[in-house]
């Protein structure tokens, strides 16, 4: 078995990945730092994800940091 990624849209093998800086905004409002993964090949946006470099919410106060 074997993982070979590939570009859904242009069927690149996905080796490289432009990564993006872009704000996950909830009802107008910004509310995270996300990161944007898209095809370097044809720019096709492969995934986005909430950054997790940044800072955690201070919202989440129960749980200390555990990872
Ligand atoms: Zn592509």
């Amino acid at each position: 078995m074997s993982i070979l990624g590939q570009c859904p849209k242009c069927g690149h093998r996905v080796l490289h990945v432009n990564v993006e800086q872009v704000v996950g905004v909830v009802d107008g409002e910004s509310k995270a730092r996300c990161l944007c993964y898209s095809c370097i090949h044809c720019n096709t946006v492969l995934g986005v994800q909430i950054d997790p470099r940044a800072k955690p919410r201070p919202r989440r106060k129960a749980e200390t940091a555990s990872h």
